[in-house]
């Protein structure tokens, strides 16, 4: 089982049949309400009966048409939809199928494109700590999760990482973005480059907000100042926004919030809503030209791809849900209900177990105290309340609660997400 230990899943499982909108039925016949968008990724609420017909007609019209050397033009419409939603400057599209993948298509494409252009000595990809960039060997190198890492021995060379910005002594309990720690981003100038010289360095890579670790908001101009480094010295920067695309920061994409433009974004999860499994990597249209005028006529230009590359159904999916995003506004939804969820999130503040709280559109993190030598615990203690006794689906890692509703959260639905969480910490304290 992914990420799961096995043993004691399989001790008492927790079994989910079926679910609709903003719910989810257990094996057992509870309605939970769904805390998490699943996992980051069903942001339109579950089952949308729009998405869910264009997949049933999909399936018996064409199952799959192979994307070497030839195509279907359901790839082009999501590709086109994808590329109308992005930055300016952002229109080229390859398919995948899930986050580890895009993250090592863009990696690749990255070096890739230095070598096409006639400066192959970029080699070097640089990461974060606490990072989370899936599970390919790219993804793990650039990672910054230890766990994620050591039993695989050196997955990359020439891999090295930036700090990460978290300061709970400074920002704790920040509504939305932490005022200390943009001078991070020049640790990125002042001792990555100047050790590994700019010249070797092909591409940096951040989740706008690191989510798998924490909830990990970039403080005030953090992420300008990487723009602005990575530029100076003619680096790619590749946002990996596979929780923070399509919404969580009610905009299309945390580029568009922050008003940063990297030169590639990585996406997933919300694609397709999660009915599909689907990855994309949305690229600089720069970058697409300098592969087609510097490469041999009629040679492939890159080499690289998945059979799946944008499967039949998944596209169907893909332009159904962004189009539902577009329809629904749900992204300015989003945006609305962003305050009261913070609001709500910040009343747990009091709990004597509550370390910090820190929050950005429809995302929260809640650190809490861990239990006296036995980090971990205190979290997945109350996850396993929350679910048997509280009937709502949390995440968490370490001693980390991360909340990130489905899009069409209403306000009643965030006040029993928060007062069902607030009971299962003051009983597990
Ligand atoms: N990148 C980020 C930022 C993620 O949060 C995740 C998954 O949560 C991934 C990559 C990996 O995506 P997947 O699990 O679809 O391979």
């Amino acid at each position: 089982m992914p990420f799961t230990a096995n043993r004691q899943f399989k001790s008492k499982p927790r079994l989910l049949s079926s679910a609709k909108g903003m719910y989810y039925q257990s094996a057992d016949g509870r309605e939970i309400l769904d805390g998490t968008a699943g996992l980051w990724c069903v942001n339109a609420g579950h089952n949308h009966p729009k998405i869910v017909e264009a997949i049933q007609q999909q399936a018996a019209t064409l199952d799959f048409a192979p994307t070497f050397q030839m195509a279907h033009p359901l790839a082009f419409q999501a590709a086109s939809k994808l590329a109308e939603m992005s930055p300016a400057g952002l229109d080229r599209v390859f398919f995948c199928n899930d986050g580890s993948e895009g993250v090592d298509t863009a990696l690749k494409i990255a070096l890739a494109y230095h070598r096409v252009r006639g400066d192959a000595g970029r080699f070097r990809l640089i990461g974060r700590e606490r990072a989370y960039h899936g599970v390919g060997f790219g993804g793990i190198a650039v990672g910054g999760i230890a766990g994620n890492r050591k039993q695989f021995g050196a997955a990359l060379a020439g891999v090295d990482h930036l700090p990460h910005p978290l300061n709970i002594s400074k920002n704790a309990f920040s509504k939305g973005l932490p005022e200390h720690g943009a001078e991070l981003a020049d640790v990125l100038e002042s001792r990555l480059l100047a050790l590994h010289d700019p010249s070797t360095v092909a591409a940096v890579i951040v989740e706008p907000i690191q989510g798998s670790t924490g909830v990990i908001i970039p403080p005030k101009s953090y992420l300008q100042k990487l723009r602005n480094i990575c530029t100076k010295y003619g680096i790619l920067l590749i946002f990996d926004e596979v929780i923070t695309g399509f919404g969580r920061l009610g905009s299309a994409f945390a580029a568009n919030y922050f008003d940063v433009i990297p030169d590639m974004i990585v996406c997933a999860k919300g694609l397709t809503n999660a009915a599909v499994p689907m990855g994309a990597v949305i690229i600089n249209t720069g970058i697409y030209d300098t592969f087609m005028e510097n490469s041999p006529k009629d040679a492939i230009e890159l080499f690289h791809g998945y059979t799946y590359s944008a499967h039949p159904l998944a596209c169907a999916a893909a332009i159904a849900a962004l189009d539902v995003y577009q329809e629904e506004q749900l992204f300015e939804r989003a945006a609305q209900i962003s305050t009261y969820f913070e609001a709500a999130a910040h009343q747990l503040r009091e709990l004597p177990t509550v370390k910090d709280i820190r929050n950005l559109g429809l995302v929260c993190g809640i650190e809490l105290t861990p239990q006296e030598g036995k980090s971990t615990t205190r979290a997945y203690d109350i996850f396993e309340k929350c679910f048997w006794e509280k009937n709502i689906l949390i995440r968490t890692t370490g001693d980390i609660i991360a909340l990130s509703p489905p899009l069409i959260i209403n306000k009643d639905q965030i006040d029993t997400l928060f007062s069902q969480l607030r009971d299962a910490i003051v009983e597990q304290a």
